[in-house]
């Protein structure tokens, strides 16, 4: 894989890229947010904690007389459910504990996606199969991509900065949609929000549906809305293989031919 453009040479970071993937050019997106400690979290969950390690100096205390300049490393504590995160099938269904994060297979990391926008669903209600079906029509999209990944935007992604609304304000799919929408065979649903599900519902039914139907999804994803196709792209998410984990971080691209997303 190669970086085209100004990215190769100054190494600074830009959520797209133009690459080259087997003779292929593609567009790419990340729809990834940041680790920091500065990061909003799910109410209760732990956040990042980040530190010196090791700084430069420290290194070369060990060394004695060498001219090379030394080496830093940070410490790292985080929950598994921090920042953009895939959940495995065992963190809502206790009787699978063979279905935890290191689990997951590697053909549903690299499949076809499909977007939607119910960003007019008001907070803390549910979005309906009627509001799905609604969404779909407004986008072109006639079924989901089987064997691939939907992605849902309620819009809650643009109050990042704002801790307490964002982990607090945003709707979830209720038990039709989600049952409806794992029918069609998909093997990941993405959502921008902290929770596929609606804060004030205590019954969680899209993670009660997952649970029975075994299958993963992915919360805090950024620039759905920014993915300038609403199907026919890629989408490339992989979790680490955290051994027992109940989710783990996940880096995520959306991918597509650029001349594809002009039409
Ligand atoms: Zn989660």
């Amino acid at each position: 894989m190669t970086v085209k453009g100004s990215n190769a040479r100054t190494r600074s970071y830009s959520d797209t890229s133009e690459i080259t993937l087997l003779g292929r050019r593609l567009s790419a997106l990340d729809l990834t947010r940041e680790i920091s400690p500065d990061i909003p979290v799910y109410p209760g969950h732990m956040k990042v904690a980040m530190w010196d390690h090791l700084t430069h100096e420290e290194s070369r205390l060990r060394m004695g007389d060498t001219p090379f300049r030394g080496y830093a490393v940070k410490g790292l504590a985080l929950c598994d459910h921090d920042s953009t995160h895939m959940d495995a099938v065992y963190h809502f269904n206790p009787d699978r504990p063979d279905l935890t994060i290191d689990a997951f297979p590697i053909e549903h990391c690299f499949t076809e996606g499909a977007w939607i926008d119910v960003s007019d669903v008001a907070p803390r209600t549910h979005i309906t199969l009627q509001r799905v079906h609604r969404a779909m029509d407004e986008a072109g999209i006639e079924r989901l991509p089987e064997g691939g990944t939907l992605l849902y935007y309620t819009g809650v992604a643009k109050n990042w900065d704002d801790a307490r609304t964002f982990v607090t304000q945003y709707p979830g799919l209720d038990a039709e949609a989600s049952h409806w929408i794992l029918d069609q065979g998909v093997v990941n649903v993405l959502t921008d929000a902290v929770s596929t599900d609606n804060p004030a519902d205590m019954t969680y039914p899209n993670h009660t549906a997952h649970g029975e139907r075994l299958v993963n999804h992915t919360e805090v994803v950024n620039n759905i809305d920014r993915i300038p196709l609403h199907q026919g792209f890629g989408v490339i998410v992989v979790p680490l293989r955290l051994i027992g984990g109940t989710a783990s971080p996940v880096r995520i691209f959306a991918v597509w031919e650029p001349g594809s997303a002009t039409g």
